[in-house]
């Protein structure tokens, strides 16, 4: 039987609030799965509204308390002292997400682990070397005024957030908040609750006040995602996740006018001119598709080819597609699972729908034949298909697969066409050497993130975020520090 001090990674998975852990006040559970094997591994205590509003509250009252009287300098220590116990205890984190997701180690040990700690190194550093505006105004009088900002924290911030990567997107978030002063509320994806709660302890060990970091676990709608959003206490809400939850978050962020920041999702080209070094795009393509078996908001699934080199690119993709070994897990090729067996019967369900929509499937389209521990999982073929029409609906709706579908083009103008039609605005990554034409179509594309001859290569000053449906609001570097501060500016007459 755990106790309230049972450690976030065991098979029990608590609420942290107000620098404790605790059980719902319902009695409420869920059960966790691993997706690796589609066995239950734990029990996660679902938080109710009373333990949601508990959370907000202790987050009102710890921005009154030392936090909230802390200098800049005191938070930072604070702030690093997190990424550097992150880093202590990284097998812990490595552990608690590999359960909870199932994704290859060395995946999460490359990116997911080392990007939690230095989200919160990174935004330490923002905010201590991030200058304020001034201006020396001309009075009508003749005489002068000096015109400064002053940065202050929002409040308490909801962050919510999705299961692909768990402590990597959580920490993105909750990083600059910290940094600029706020507390927050998180909540984690029923999916993936583990690293959110050992955070937790991250935060008791190196003496963060009480109240500063909560956690609470649930679902959306009917649970801990709607009290969270709902609770007037709360100043502010980020959230990264499916496009259709962001507008039902909107709708209660309208109540009270709070600000919103949203990273939502995305249907992202890849567009491939025949002067392109074939060997740097199979590299990279073959990460932007299959990389966390597609489960990544800036995977690509839409892949246009210049036509002289279409079927070269399409053999040289499937030889990479077949060296994938879903199932195997700890073999260098290992390809994970999907998250849930609801997402791989949705995914399944488009690589049906691409054949009745007419593609050729060049490679993959099922389910793997595996046996042993992991015959359960929820895995899935990585899968090519060509002869897709553009405005096919696999061609349009983010599916969120080891998929995609190559279609060859003619002309530059008619590849930005292709690539722009769709709701969505997220990300577009461009493969050719001619620099002229990199640049220009690069600043064609409407995205928030366009890269050239490289994919996923994020420096965390950069403005990140997307256009249309893929979100609102830039994250990242100095642009977080707009959604997670109030600017004041102070006029004195001289
Ligand atoms: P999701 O929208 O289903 O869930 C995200 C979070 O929102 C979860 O914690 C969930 O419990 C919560 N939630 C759901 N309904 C809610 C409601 N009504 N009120 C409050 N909270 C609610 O998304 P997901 O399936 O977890 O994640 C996959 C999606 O996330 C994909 O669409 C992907 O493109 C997107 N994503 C975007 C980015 C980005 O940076 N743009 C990054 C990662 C993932």
């Amino acid at each position: 039987m755990a106790n309230e001090n049972t450690p976030a990674v065991t098979d029990t998975i608590l609420n942290f609030i107000g620098g404790a852990y605790r059980r719902g006040s319902t009695g409420k559970t869920f059960d966790n799965f691993a997706p690796a094997t589609g066995l239950r591994i734990g029990t996660v205590h679902e938080a109710s509204e009373a333990d949601v509003a508990d959370a907000v509250a202790s987050a009102k009252a710890a921005l009154n308390g030392p936090w909230g009287k802390m200098n800049t300098a005191e938070r930072v220590k604070l702030i690093s002292a997190v990424a550097t116990e992150i880093e202590r205890r990284a097998d812990d984190f490595l552990a608690a997400e590999v359960a909870d997701t199932g994704k290859p180690r060395h995946v999460a040990s490359h990116i997911d682990i080392p990007r939690g700690a230095a989200n919160f190194r990174m935004f330490a550093d923002v905010i201590s070397t991030t200058p304020t505006e001034s201006f020396a105004t001309a009075t009508p009088d003749g005489g002068k005024a000096l015109n400064y900002v002053v940065r202050k924290p929002k409040g308490v911030i909801a962050v919510i957030c999705p299961w692909n990567f768990p402590l990597l997107l959580m920490t993105w978030k909750v990083g600059p908040a910290l940094a600029c002063g706020n507390t927050v509320v998180v909540k984690p994806s029923e999916e993936t609750p583990r690293t959110a709660a050992l955070l937790g302890e991250v935060m008791n060990a190196v003496g963060m006040p009480e109240g500063v970091y909560n956690v609470v676990h649930g679902f959306g709608a009917g649970s801990a995602g709607e009290f969270l959003t709902s609770n007037p206490d709360i100043d502010a809400i980020t959230f990264t996740g499916e496009t259709g939850t962001g507008q039902a978050i909107m709708q209660k962020a309208a109540v009270g006018v709070r600000d919103i920041s949203f990273e939502l999702g995305g249907k992202n080209p890849a567009v491939v001119f025949a002067d392109a070094d074939l060997d740097k795009v199979v590299e990279g393509l073959s990460r932007s598709v299959f990389l966390n078996t597609g489960q990544v908001c800036l995977g690509t699934e839409r892949v246009y080819v210049e036509r002289p080199v279409f079927d070269e690119l399409v053999k040289r993709m499937t030889v990479a597609a077949t060296a994938f070994k879903p199932g195997a897990t700890g073999d260098p090729a290992y390809l994970g699972p999907l998250i849930s067996a609801e997402h791989q019967e949705k995914v399944l369900g488009y690589y049906a729908r691409a054949v009745a929509e007419g593609a050729t499937v060049v490679t993959g389209g099922g389910v793997p034949a595996i046996s042993g521990d992991e015959a359960g999982g929820f895995y899935v073929e990585p899968t090519l298909w060509t002869g897709l029409a553009h405005d096919s609906s696999v061609m349009r709706e983010e599916i969120f697969g080891p998929c995609c579908g190559v279609i060859p083009f003619d002309s530059e103008d008619e590849v930005i066409g292709l690539a722009n039609d769709t709701d969505y605005g997220l990300c577009a990554t461009i493969w050719t050497e001619n620099l002229s034409r990199a640049h220009r179509v690069a600043a064609s594309m409407q995205v928030g993130v366009c890269w050239v001859n490289c994919w996923f290569l994020r420096d965390l000053r950069t403005a990140f975020g997307g256009s249309g449906h893929s979100g609102i609001g830039r994250e990242g570097g100095v642009h977080s520090l707009e959604f997670y501060t109030e600017t004041e500016n102070v006029c004195v007459k001289l």
